[in-house]
């Protein structure tokens, strides 16, 4: 019996996926794996915020119950486009909130930013699977996600190729047999720039990943390196081990895509190319494995993989946001938060790179943390720290 044979045996019936944020890297990848795997899966919804062609054009070929946009404005031009379809169309936050309600068996969480939040939480609150790619769910609400995953029975599997590597590797039965994560890093497209090339470079070279192919804003979070503090944060709470038990390791090919150290001295690897439908194909047939149209990994071609320590002074984000989870509280949401509008305003010119890092430290120092008592609080939060990031930007422009 093939693979693909003995995982439709083991699904029982088509495996019906909700794709959150569709039209995304990580949405398109997705869709990808659905579509070469017809017998294996079956869409039940798709969500974009604004990109109604792409969002019909994907429609019409996977044919979902639903779909939603976050954006209101897009509404009538996504109804006409699938008029005739059978296709359920919504927008606006609830509908996105209710993308993520329908009965589908497995969500992928692929919207980018603090916007993701709602609809993933919806998901969870109905006990279901979860793909999570959002990492800033996890930023800003950690504690508050974790516990509602418990309360619900849901289950959260991790998609960032990171966290995914560590699940793969991680004997979750004897965490004290662990001495630490040890996540890896690319170092981005400016790992060897010194701080005045940093400070010219144009949103163009920072979006421009030398391994991987990703949405604006990860890009340029991999390029300050701040997504490697966002992933500190959420493999913290994926995992539950301390900051200072969680390490980051620079190693620029990419192709560990994280380990785990055991106190016996055995380090555990994950390996592969650096393509996301690697671990979404994971996620996708998780606890089974299915195959993925990937390049295969060829140790001998490569020849040597590379390491090396990063360099705080460069990429001062690791630290901000090493402090941020040691602080707790708050502390994680506004550095969430002011990043976000920071690099919204690198990516239109507004502010140069190095002044993302420098509005994020300087949101952060206008806030002492305060414990963060539910969603509501978090959201408050949010907006006032964008609104303080904000000016912040419109000051350093
Ligand atoms: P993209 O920018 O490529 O796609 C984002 C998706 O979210 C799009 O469908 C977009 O819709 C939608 N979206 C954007 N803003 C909103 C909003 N306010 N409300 C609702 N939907 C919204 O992002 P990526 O796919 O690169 O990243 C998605 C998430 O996955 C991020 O959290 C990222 O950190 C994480 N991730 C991504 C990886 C990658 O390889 N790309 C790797 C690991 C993690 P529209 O097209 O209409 O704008």
């Amino acid at each position: 019996m093939s693979l693909s044979e003995n995982l439709a045996n083991a699904l029982g019936a088509p495996r019906r996926i909700a794709v959150l944020g569709a039209t995304g890297s990580i949405g398109c990848s997705t869709l990808d794996l659905i579509e070469r795997n017809p017998g294996l899966f079956e869409v039940e919804a798709l969500t974009a915020n604004r990109s109604v062609a792409a969002l019909a054009e994907q429609a019409l070929r996977v044919r979902p119950r639903f779909v939603a946009l976050g954006e209101e404005a897009g509404y009538a031009e996504l109804k006409a486009a699938l008029s005739g379809s059978g296709i359920e169309v919504a927008a606006g936050p609830q509908a996105l909130i209710e993308a993520a309600e329908r009965p589908s068996d497995f969500v992928m969480s692929g919207i980018v930013g603090a916007a993701g939040l709602p609809p993933t939480l919806a998901a969870v609150r109905r006990g279901a699977t979860v793909g999570l790619a959002n990492k800033e769910t996890l930023v800003c609400a950690g504690e508050l996600m974790t516990a509602e995953v418990s309360r619900w029975g849901a289950t959260l599997l991790p998609v960032d190729s990171e966290h995914n590597a560590i699940f793969q590797v991680l004997d979750a039965a004897t965490p004290e047999a662990v001495e630490k994560l040890i996540l890896t890093a690319s170092g981005g497209p400016f790992r060897t720039c010194s701080l005045d090339e940093m400070r010219g470079m144009k949103p163009a070279q920072a979006v421009a990943h030398p391994n991987w192919s990703m949405g604006a804003k990860i890009s340029v979070d991999s390029a300050t390196m701040m997504n490697k503090g966002l992933e500190l944060i959420e493999a913290h709470h994926l995992f539950g081990f301390d900051e200072q038990r969680i390490d980051i390791l620079v190693h620029p090919q990419s192709v560990i895509h994280s380990l785990v150290a055991y106190v016996d001295g055995s380090v555990l690897a994950q390996l592969g190319r650096p393509d996301m439908r690697t671990p979404i194909a994971y996620a996708l047939a998780w606890p089974r494995r299915m195959s993925a149209p990937v390049e295969k990994l060829d140790l001998a071609e490569i020849a040597t993989l590379t390491f090396e320590a990063p360099d705080a002074l460069r990429f001062p984000a690791l630290r901000l946001a090493r402090e941020a989870l040691r602080q707790g509280g708050s502390a994680p949401a506004v550095l969430n938060a002011a990043n976000e509008v920071a690099v919204a305003a690198f990516l239109d010119d507004r502010i140069g790179f190095l002044a993302i890092a420098e509005a994020v430290e300087r949101t952060l120092e206008r806030y002492a943390p305060t414990p963060i008592e539910g969603l509501q609080a978090m959201f408050d939060t949010d907006s006032e720290a964008r609104r303080c990031a904000a000016e912040i930007v419109a000051a350093l422009a």
